[in-house]
């Protein structure tokens, strides 16, 4: 059987720990047996990241705005322990940090639904993709512990030394002060990054935030996404069949929880945080959540949602079986591999990647599954796998597909 080709390659992230240990089986299990891959190597590893004084990382990013799609797999962010256990020379920051700083974009998240694994809302019938903006507001802020009586001001001052001061409270007494801000130029990149990635995956794109209440923060981040729709994307929405849909933020956690799923909800940045956390969690599991980096130059990089998943590398090293989740991390694959068949006019490549998708779900549903899904599951008479055998099972789908 001839394999099939690929043109372009992917930016390809290898990373750290079990996840490391998945994403080498994965390749010689399900890809490299059908597909003449290609990619252009980067060992994200945090030995690798060290050794190389992080420039590992930026390379890899940099290298992901000419070829267009990565795929990466999880990394470990150090702390002080890691910065002990692996030696390192200094505590290098999150590699998705960086990353996300490189390309500029935001990040999709996806639960993968599959039968025997119920969202706790019954209604949701279609996975609901989180689009989080991911700068400023509360999460740059500058805070005062206001010790007792004065006055707190909220002042701007120009190039030229003028300044706009505006009154935030007569304090009477100890209180707290907190001062956030965005940008124009932050918020329109969010905006594009959510309107290509609804037209791309032809779902209908939510955006909540308070704006009566913060009539002019809150309301510069409507305006931006209103003035761009208007003048950019509101012919493709209506070419593509998917619409624009803005609301309060109250009233879209009200809709969302009565709602059949399907949409994008693009949310600021500590709604997302929040929200998001809500919506994976009553999907299921952190390890059925995908995740893609969408830059506004039209740039992609695939993952998992979850971490390296350390307690059970600890566990493989001391040479006991494991049963991790390599769902999310297949996705991150198919993800990437859709993307670059569809970039490079491949719809072999493309189709394989469907069928790998659909391959991984038939296995869960024919009731063969990792520990952490068994546990969670409303199918009976399940066979728990290792993660080894996992993989190997849905290898076997896959060659009756
Ligand atoms: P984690 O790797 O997501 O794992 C937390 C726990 O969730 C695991 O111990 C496991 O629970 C469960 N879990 C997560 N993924 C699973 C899977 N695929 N299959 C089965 N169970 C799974 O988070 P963490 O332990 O907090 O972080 C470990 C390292 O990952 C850290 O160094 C962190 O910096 C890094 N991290 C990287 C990324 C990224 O690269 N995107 C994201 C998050 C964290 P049980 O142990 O109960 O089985
Ligand atoms: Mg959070």
């Amino acid at each position: 059987m001839s394999k099939i080709a690929m043109n372009t390659p992917l930016v390809e992230m290898d990373g750290d720990e079990m996840t490391r240990i998945l994403w080498e089986m994965i390749k010689d299990e399900l890809l490299t047996p059908y597909i003449d891959l290609k990619t252009e190597y980067y060992d994200l590893g945090l030995k690798k990241r060290n050794e190389t004084d992080d420039t590992i990382t930026r390379q890899a990013a940099e290298r992901t705005k000419e070829l267009g799609v990565a795929v990466k797999c999880a990394t470990i962010t150090p702390n002080a322990a890691r910065v002990k256990e692996y030696d390192l020379k200094e505590m290098w920051k999150s590699p998705n940090g960086t990353i996300r700083s490189i390309l500029d974009g935001t990040v999709f998240r996806t639960p993968i639904l599959v039968k025997g694994i119920e969202p706790c809302v019954r209604n949701w019938e279609k996975p609901i993709t989180l689009a989080r903006h991911a700068y400023g507001d509360v999460y740059k802020n500058v805070e005062i512990k206001v010790p007792g009586k004065g006055k707190g001001y909220l002042v701007f001052e120009d190039e030229n030394g003028n300044e706009t001061k505006e009154l935030i409270q007569d304090f009477k007494g100890a209180g707290i002060l907190q001062g956030i801000h965005n940008t124009d130029a932050s918020i329109t990149s969010f905006a594009n990054s959510c309107f290509k990635y609804a037209l791309d995956t032809k779902m209908d794109l939510w955006f909540s935030t308070k704006d009566t209440i913060s009539k002019k923060y809150d309301h510069n981040f409507k305006d931006i996404f209103a003035d761009l729709y208007e003048k950019e994307y509101k012919d493709q929405f209506e070419k593509a069949g998917i619409t624009y849909f803005y609301t309060l933020i109250d009233d879209a956690v009200a809709r969302i929880m009565k709602s059949k799923g399907g949409m994008i909800w693009a949310c600021k940045n500590y709604d997302g945080d929040v929200m998001s956390d809500m919506v994976s969690s009553a999907f299921g599991s952190l390890a059925m959540m995908t995740s893609v980096l969408v830059s506004p130059l039209g740039v992609y990089e695939y993952e998992a949602a979850h971490g390296t998943v350390q307690r059970h590398y600890y566990k493989h090293l001391a040479g006991e079986e494991t049963s991790t989740n390599s769902v999310a991390t297949i996705f991150a694959w198919t993800g990437a591999l859709k993307k670059r068949g569809e970039l490079d006019k491949l719809p072999e490549l493309t189709e394989f990647a469907k069928k790998l998708e659909k391959a991984t779900l038939s296995t869960i549903e024919g009731g063969r599954m990792t520990k952490d899904l068994a546990l969670i599951t409303s199918l009976e008479d399940v066979k728990v796998l290792n993660s080894g055998d996992f993989i190997k099972a849905v290898r076997s789908t896959l060659e009756t597909l």
